[in-house]
């Protein structure tokens, strides 16, 4: 798979409301878009910080998996996503073929207009991994 950079950090937040002045007052970043993915059970805030940016997850149900994830006692930094130049599809054959273990075993649409999917973090050194790439290339 050919990545061409990181394209979003996703942090776990309890409250987007809560955190964005920590973002905006202190780190001068912009808050330009906020999304609710139903499908996932977040509301998701990005933020852009050069290239990358950070997609800030909040829950909008119990059952959500950063919800969980917080309820586990994770906080901060959720995953890692990274930019898939020559397919979200072609990448996931390539770690299924090498024996990643995947949590998706197709693409599906994320916030921003996305394909993505994710790998378990069981086979990726501990960090929850998206691949991630543009519906519309
Ligand atoms: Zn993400």
């Amino acid at each position: 798979m050919k990545i061409s950079r990181i394209d979003h950090l996703g942090i776990a937040v309890e409250s987007i409301d809560e955190v964005l002045p920590y973002f905006e007052n202190v780190l001068g970043l912009k808050c330009y878009a906020v999304e609710e993915v139903a499908d996932q059970k977040v509301k998701t805030a990005f933020l852009k910080v050069g290239e990358v940016k950070l997609e800030l997850l909040e829950p909008t149900s119990p059952e959500s998996a950063i919800a969980k994830f917080m309820e586990k006692g994770g906080k901060g930094v959720h995953h890692v996503a990274f930019a898939i130049e020559d397919g979200v599809e072609n990448a996931l054959a390539e770690c299924d073929a090498k024996g990643i273990r995947l949590i998706d075993k197709a693409p599906r649409a994320g916030a921003e207009q996305m394909n993505i999917a994710f790998l378990h973090p069981k086979s990726t050194a501990s960090i929850l991994t998206e691949l991630c790439e543009p519906m519309n290339k």
